[in-house]
């Protein structure tokens, strides 16, 4: 297969390309590098199966014929995609309307990658993929939010108008090598945190809570999602849920650090608690996670060191 993956410089984006050269398709990789980073695609640059493309999907292109479309393309990160709120949400229309144009085109498969954020402060817990959600229009992550909830709908209208056979991943919090340090996510900013021997800092009293998911995990299910029949939006997360405070716990176990809780301001909206039900994506998938916080900490434990170790220098 050829493939195309935008955002492929990203966090997840990167992890996704690996998988499939692994899997032995040819590789088109884009991005503006806006938020994503080179480096997560260094050890590609002599793969004849890989190529690598920077430019901005918002703008059209066409990259020749593809049998698949994986958008990755967005700020993911809360400090980020409010800095960049306007090209949030101009990659969550444009370039999702971009990407599918390709599909549609070259009768090419397309899996949007979707997020728990849909659901906003959700008022059903855990999320089931039939929660409508609980967003805010105007609030300060509406950027992210209403970029992917529009992304969403215009993937459904591709679907139901012009039957492009489109998959939409909800993605929960998702942590691993090449989550960037310094973009502003609990778990890199805990990991440099502990390793640089400063204080861990807990946004409000830390009771909220989250669902982490090692990223081996979630590009597993999202594979199997893109190979499945189904068009409607899939959870892929893993359900173990953690306060922030047990977070912080388990990354000090996991680095050793003996860093102290430094506890700051709750950002605006900062969603109180979130947990993926997934039973649809067990039932269609076979799909679960296998590895618990514990073990994922410690398996992304030597990224984190390297990173901490440059940013000591
Ligand atoms: N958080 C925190 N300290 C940090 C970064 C984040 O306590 O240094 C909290 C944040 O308020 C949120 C949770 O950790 O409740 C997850 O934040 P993240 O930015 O990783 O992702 P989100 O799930 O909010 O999109």
């Amino acid at each position: 297969m050829r493939v195309l993956v935008t955002g492929a410089a990203g966090f997840l984006g990167s992890h996704l390309v690996d998988r499939l050269l692994r899997e032995g398709d040819e590789l088109l990789g884009v991005d503006n590098l806006s938020t994503g980073d080179e480096e997560n695609l260094a050890h590609l640059k002599s793969d004849p199966r890989f190529h690598f493309e920077r430019r901005d999907i918002c703008h059209p292109f066409d990259p020749g014929p593809v049998d698949y479309v994986f958008n990755f393309a967005s700020p993911a990160s809360p400090p980020e995609y409010l800095r960049l709120g306007i090209e949030t949400l101009r990659v969550g229309s444009l370039g999702v309307e971009n990407t599918l144009q390709i599909a549609l085109r070259h009768h090419a498969g397309y899996l949007q990658a979707s997020t728990s954020e849909c659901y906003g402060d959700p008022l059903e817990h855990p999320q089931t993929e039939s929660y409508w959600g609980n967003v805010n229009p105007v609030g300060p992550r509406s950027v992210y939010d209403e970029s992917k909830r529009f992304a969403e709908a215009m993937v459904m209208a591709y679907q139901r108008t012009h039957g492009v056979n489109t998959h939409l991943v909800r993605i929960f919090n998702t942590y691993g090598p090449r989550l960037r340090p310094g973009d502003g996510r609990v778990i890199s900013n805990f990991m440099m945190q502990a390793l640089c021997g400063e204080p861990l800092t807990v946004y409000g009293d830390g009771s909220q809570t989250r669902s982490f998911c090692y990223v081996d995990d979630l590009i597993e299910g999202i594979v199997r999602l893109a190979r499945s029949d189904e068009h409607l939006p899939v959870n892929i997360g893993n359900p173990e849920e953690y306060t922030i405070r047990q977070c912080a716990q388990a990354v000090l176990e996991a680095t050793g650090a003996q860093s102290e809780l430094r506890f700051v301001d709750l950002p605006e909206d900062d969603p109180t608690r979130r947990q993926p039900d997934i039973a649809k994506a067990r039932e269609l998938l076979g799909w679960a996670p296998r590895i618990g916080l514990k073990d994922g900490l410690q398996r992304s434990l030597e990224y984190f060191q390297r990173k901490a170790a440059v940013a000591q220098r």
